[in-house]
């Protein structure tokens, strides 16, 4: 089905989904959703208000009351019924994700998938996941949260969308969905998708408006008892703030910093590639880029020459072509926070290798930038400390091992970090000692029943598999 309608090549989205049908929206704000790759209006979408949020809030509280019944394989029914809807329209979502966020197809496509099978990674969770344990007079269980929350980021909305009902569906909560206000229509194409999993009423409703208008609702409101958050560390903390009234129970994921620390025995043809691979990640709008590229100071210039050398293969263009690996930033205001980095890069110091301000040749109609490296960063600069969310990397310098872990453990963030070298056992050593929540080993690598989440200002909570689950959860003991 569809529920958009189409002229002169502009979409318009009118409706909400709420208590399981697609009804009109009674907030009057209008947007605009701009193509990133020349700056053309693409779609007109009626924002959600407060009290399409409460109606949203009510159908899932009414839904709750049956479905937190539900038994372990009704729910992985249901999950599975979601992986198939889904499954039917991945093409759909990942031409959305190219067209609203310009976001290349070469990582679309996958991270479209990866939300997807989130699902079916849920259902395999659940199964493994004992929902009650007893010894002696002693029963306790596992009960879901309640109506949960779940506000989402830009830049990967339909993985993040998928991730998190597959957890709450999977712990038997109804959920309220507040996509970011720049993903509506891939919002929209999801919904219309999940919509054909013949779900219960009221079990999921989305309501696409502002953060400051829907989001603020769903955290102030006593009906719901959970928010599932990915966005900036700064929403993230007036969310626990402001959760705090109605003693929301929350998960946070947050932003990153991420380091990859290059050991002195790593083989730069692998090791270059594979740290620019994750540093120009999603055109470097990831949580989880590493955009701190540790070395050793006696590799320092062979590193240069390798990275010059491997620039070629992160070629920046139209995000629909698949020999692209940098597309536009998702907005004029994303394009300006970018240049303003790379300007502060350049003011402090900072060298630049490749790259610079402004928008690379041919390529002015849209939000594109250089993707820039620089070289002579240390830790203490701007560029190192904070996030760009672009394809901006640092090459910092490293004396030992011990001071390698020093710096990449040196940032108010911890969510992601990479580790490269040829000798494993060292590399293990290494990634141990690093205060992350995740550390991949010599690439870019993911599993699904691996948790996710940060240390530090990069969050709180897990997601993913069993700890995506537990998140939604309440622990119950009958005692007798
Ligand atoms: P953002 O914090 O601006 O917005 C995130 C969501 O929060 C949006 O839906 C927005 O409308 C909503 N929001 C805004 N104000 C709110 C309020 N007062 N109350 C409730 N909700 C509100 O972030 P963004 O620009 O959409 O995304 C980029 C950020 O997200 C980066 O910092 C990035 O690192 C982070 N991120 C983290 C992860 C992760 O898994 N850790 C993944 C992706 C992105």
């Amino acid at each position: 089905m569809t529920t958009m309608a189409k002229s002169d090549a502009i979409t318009t989205i009118t409706t909400h989904y709420i208590g399981g049908s697609f009804v009109a929206s009674h907030g009057r704000e209008v947007v605009d959703i701009i193509k990133p790759t020349n700056g053309q209006v693409i779609a007109r979408v009626t924002l959600a208000d407060e009290e399409d949020t409460r109606r949203a809030i009510d159908a899932a509280r009414n839904a709750f009351a049956g479905f937190s019944r539900s038994t372990r394989e009704e729910r992985a029914a249901i999950l599975r019924r979601l992986h198939e809807a889904a499954s039917a329209r991945l093409d759909d979502l990942t031409a959305a994700m190219v067209e609203e966020y310009g976001g290349v197809v070469q990582f679309a496509g996958p991270i479209v998938k990866s939300g997807v099978d989130a699902f079916l990674a849920a259902e395999r969770a659940l199964q493994d996941l004992p929902l009650t344990r007893s010894w002696g007079k002693t029963t306790v269980t596992l009960e879901p949260v309640g109506v949960a929350g779940l506000i989402t980021a830009w830049n990967a909305n339909a993985l993040f969308i998928c991730l998190k009902v597959a957890s709450a569906v999977a712990a038997g909560c109804t959920v309220v969905i507040k996509p970011s206000e720049l993903s509506a229509l891939q919002a929209r194409v999801l919904v219309e998708a999940l919509h054909e999993a013949d779900l219960p009423k009221g079990l999921l409703n989305v309501v696409t408006g502002r953060g400051s208008v829907v989001g603020a609702e769903l955290v102030r409101n006593p009906d719901v008892a959970k928010i599932s958050f990915t966005g900036s560390v700064a929403v993230g903390e007036s969310i626990m703030r402001d959760g705090a009234q109605t003693m929301k129970r929350v998960t946070l994921e947050l932003g990153g910093k991420s380091p990859t620390i290059l050991l002195d025995d790593a083989v730069l043809e692998q090791a270059i590639p594979s740290a620019l691979g994750m540093a120009f990640l999603n055109s470097g709008q990831a949580c989880a880029a590493g955009t701190r590229l540790l070395v050793p100071k006696s590799r320092l210039d062979a590193v240069r020459r390798a990275i010059i050398d491997a620039m070629a293969a992160f070629p920046v263009g139209d995000p629909a072509d698949p020999k692209t690996a940098i597309g536009p930033m998702v907005s004029q205001k994303q394009y300006e926070r970018v240049q303003s980095y790379i300007h502060k890069g350049i003011a402090e110091g900072a060298e630049v290798l490749v790259g610079g301000e402004g928008r690379p040749t041919g390529l002015e109609a849209g939000y594109y930038v250089k993707p820039t490296v620089f070289v002579n960063v240390t830790n203490e600069m701007t560029i190192a400390r904070e996030e760009i969310f672009g394809p901006v990397l640092s090459v910092i310098a490293y004396d030992s091992e011990d001071e390698a872990v020093r710096i990449a453990n040196d940032s108010p963030y911890g969510l992601h970090a990479a580790v490269l070298g040829s000798d494993l056992p060292r590399a293990r050593r290494v990634a141990s000692q690093i205060r992350a929540g995740r550390i991949v080993i010599n690439h870019m690598t993911d599993d699904p029943q691996a948790p996710w989440g940060g240390f530090k200002f990069s969050g709180i909570g897990r997601e993913y598999g069993r700890y995506g689950i537990e998140a939604f959860l309440e622990t119950r003991a009958i005692l007798e």
